[in-house]
């Protein structure tokens, strides 16, 4: 993807349409990190760090986490048994999360990790959890920075924003961040790397702009939640319409806040109408 950066996809416990998760190698002068190690068989550990050699990789440093969810979290252990006892860095919102007893440090945006020649600056981009975190990656080579994304975005466009943690205003507001800093490239850890990432990020921008102009207009006539699902995101398939009502209440949350929409009902089955 870019000199230093490399992805290699492991089978994950994470959500449709995807079965894996893209851990990232960002390495410099034989010196490496790993991002995210989501991977569901602690043997994967032992295929990773080979991977990782056959790059020229020696030494792993330290292992990000761009956030806790367990398809980025769950190989932690596995690869601390492997690799000793190297920091592990996460937003210190999700500090608490993070499995095994690996030596935790509490990292919040605006951080500058050296590595070898290069440099990895945290971003917080909040939205998708609490404390996600991008990585911007500055090479040693001098070449244009670009971003490890995290579930900022997929392969396949917006990630799920959903209750209890998901937060579409802020998520709306770390993506419009990401885009003005016009990476020169963006990993995500669900599907290929992001080829044009400025358009990518407009379109994920422009998508939720018309989620939520379809959810106000639904909302017209007074709908049950579920029938708001139903008009606002059509065919749904079973095993995945408890994640659809999350992020369709994550939704609903501003709107109800800003007073744009009215909570009709005694709970969160609404009936929801629009505000005249
Ligand atoms: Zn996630």
């Amino acid at each position: 993807m870019a000199p230093g950066v490399l992805q290699h996809a492991f089978a994950s416990n994470t959500l449709p349409p995807f079965d894996a998760t893209w851990v990232t190698l960002v390495h410099d002068a034989g010196r490496a990190v790993i991002i995210d190690p989501g991977f569901r068989e602690p043997a994967d550990a032992d295929a990773l760090l080979a991977w990782a050699a056959r790059h020229g990789v020696g030494d792993v440093d330290r292992i990000l986490l761009t956030h806790t969810h367990r398809d980025h979290v769950a190989g932690v252990p596995a690869l601390l048994d492997r690799l000793g006892d190297v920091p592990v860095h996460v937003h210190p919102l999700e500090a608490d999360r993070v499995p095994g007893d690996g030596r935790i440090i509490p990292t919040s945006g605006e951080r500058t990790l050296v590595l070898g020649n290069a440099t990895i600056r945290t971003l917080h981009t909040p939205g998708h959890a609490l404390g996600h975190l991008a990585f911007e990656v500055t090479h040693g080579t001098g070449e244009p920075p670009g971003i490890v994304a995290g579930d900022l975005l997929t392969g396949k466009g917006g990630t799920w924003v959903g209750l209890p943690e998901g937060d579409v205003r802020a998520y709306v507001a770390s993506v419009g961040a990401v885009r003005d800093r016009n990476p020169a490239w963006l990993a995500v850890a669900h599907g290929p790397a992001v080829e044009a990432p400025r358009p990518a990020l407009d379109a994920v921008l422009a998508h939720r702009a018309s989620r939520e102009r379809s959810l106000l207009e639904a909302a017209g006539v007074p709908r049950s939640l579920d029938a708001l699902l139903d008009a606002v995101y059509g065919e749904v398939a079973e095993e995945v319409r408890p994640w659809v009502r999350a992020a369709l209440l994550a939704n609903l949350v501003p709107l109800l806040r800003e007073r744009k929409v009215q909570l009709l009902g005694e709970d969160e089955n609404g009936p929801y109408q629009r505000t005249p």
